[in-house]
């Protein structure tokens, strides 16, 4: 294969991003090297391949492509979100070291800063985001980094990351961005300053309900110390997760684009009907981010939240009656979703504490798939009457 200097759109990178030059009659698919071990030359510790070390070849490429495609000079697969956010801290703070993070933020990231980071000696500060002084507010002499999460689940708010942006190189602090809800191909975190970008890769990156894994993009530096932390506490991925995640991203551009296509009919369709209270999804006027969201990403995105009229019966009730999108709690892949922030996210709040936070019972959660928007709309409306 003959190599080109230019850089690729998204479009191109997804599939060819990385790729080396092979020989006629090398395969075009790379393939899977499902062994853990590999011949070691003698009288040498260089070049050790191991996958905990995250060094096997399925790894190696589709990191390869994955750093190409966020735009950074290294990334790291690991074996979940979660682990990526916890190996990803574990390499950014020590001990009497303090973190200013979002509120709204994944229920799992969310107990990892506030329970486990606790144990090593870690203070956490979690501000409200659309709170542009709260950032300020919360910073201390020993504070290292800001974490954020944008979009955010389920309400599809946006965070605008100037204001953050501006304190963290004022201040010489990393600007952590968990942008699973995006994917590269509708924001790119470092174009607005993020230091370290996270995703859990079981979600829009691999897209197809298959693969558990996480993403960790930044410096090769600090990818280097992320890998070490990654082998101490073994949160490696399986060579063949890294396969599937490489296959699945291939269609990343497609589908997400097909994504946003579909989100923005279901949520014009679900606007207009009167047993829907209010609709969030980024892409319509109404949405409190709609400006945000607008100049900053290149698609709304293919998760959008509806209110109920008729609250939590209503919905219990819709959920019942849908017959071709599941209820189940993630999101992200090929097929529509739906879930209930009350079940899922959020059970651990009370009804008034969900509330007050915009997510009221009756509030209904879609991750919108690459099916045909008029069988979505037709599956909502039968579910509604
Ligand atoms: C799902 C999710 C995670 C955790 O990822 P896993 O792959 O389930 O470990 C973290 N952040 C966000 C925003 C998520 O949606």
């Amino acid at each position: 294969m003959a190599r080109s200097n230019r850089e690729y759109g998204l479009a191109t990178t997804v599939l060819h991003g990385g790729r080396v030059a092979t020989p006629p009659g090398s395969p075009v698919v790379q393939p899977l090297y499902q062994s853990v071990n590999f011949g070691q030359e003698t009288g040498t510790a260089d070049g050790m391949i191991y996958p905990r070390y995250g060094n096997n070849p399925n790894a190696e490429s589709v990191q390869r492509r994955l750093a190409l495609l966020e735009g950074a000079e290294a990334a790291l697969v690991l074996g979940s979100g979660m682990g990526a956010t916890a190996c990803a801290m574990l390499a950014l703070l020590r001990p009497g070291d303090h973190l200013v993070a979002s509120a709204w933020v994944y229920g799992g990231t969310r107990t990892l800063l506030e329970t486990e980071l606790a144990l090593m000696g870690i203070d956490v500060t979690f501000v409200d985001p659309m709170e542009t002084r709260g950032w300020r507010k919360a910073l201390r002499k020993k504070t290292r980094a800001i974490f954020l999460e944008t979009p955010v689940n389920p309400t599809c708010r946006v965070l605008d990351l100037r204001p953050v942006r501006f304190l963290t190189e004022a201040n010489g602090l990393a600007l952590v961005v968990d942008s699973t809800f995006a994917s590269p191909i509708n924001f790119r975190p470092f174009e607005h300053g993020a230091d370290v970008v996270i995703h859990s890769a079981t979600k829009y990156l691999n897209g197809h309900h298959d693969v558990l894994a996480g993403v960790v993009l930044g410096t090769a530096q600090y990818i280097e110390e992320v890998r070490e932390k990654m082998t101490l506490w073994g949160q490696a991925p399986d060579p063949f997760a890294c396969w599937l995640l490489e296959r699945g991203l291939k269609t990343l551009s497609v589908r997400v684009e097909r994504q946003n296509v579909n989100a923005m009919r279901v949520a014009e369709w679900c606007a207009a009907r009167r047993e829907v209270r209010r609709v969030h999804y980024p892409g319509l006027e109404a949405h409190p981010d709609h400006e945000i969201a607008l100049f900053t990403q290149r698609g709304f995105g293919g998760m959008l939240g509806i209110e109920l009229t008729g609250g939590a019966k209503a919905a219990d009730k819709f959920l019942r009656r849908l017959l071709l999108i599941t209820h189940a709690p993630s999101l992200g892949g090929v097929e529509s979703l739906v879930s209930e922030p009350r079940f899922s996210s959020h059970s651990h709040l009370s009804a008034a504490e969900r509330t007050a936070i915009g997510i009221p019972d009756g509030f209904v959660r879609f991750s919108i798939g690459i099916e045909d928007a008029d069988d979505l709309i037709a599956d909502i409306e039968q579910a509604l009457r």
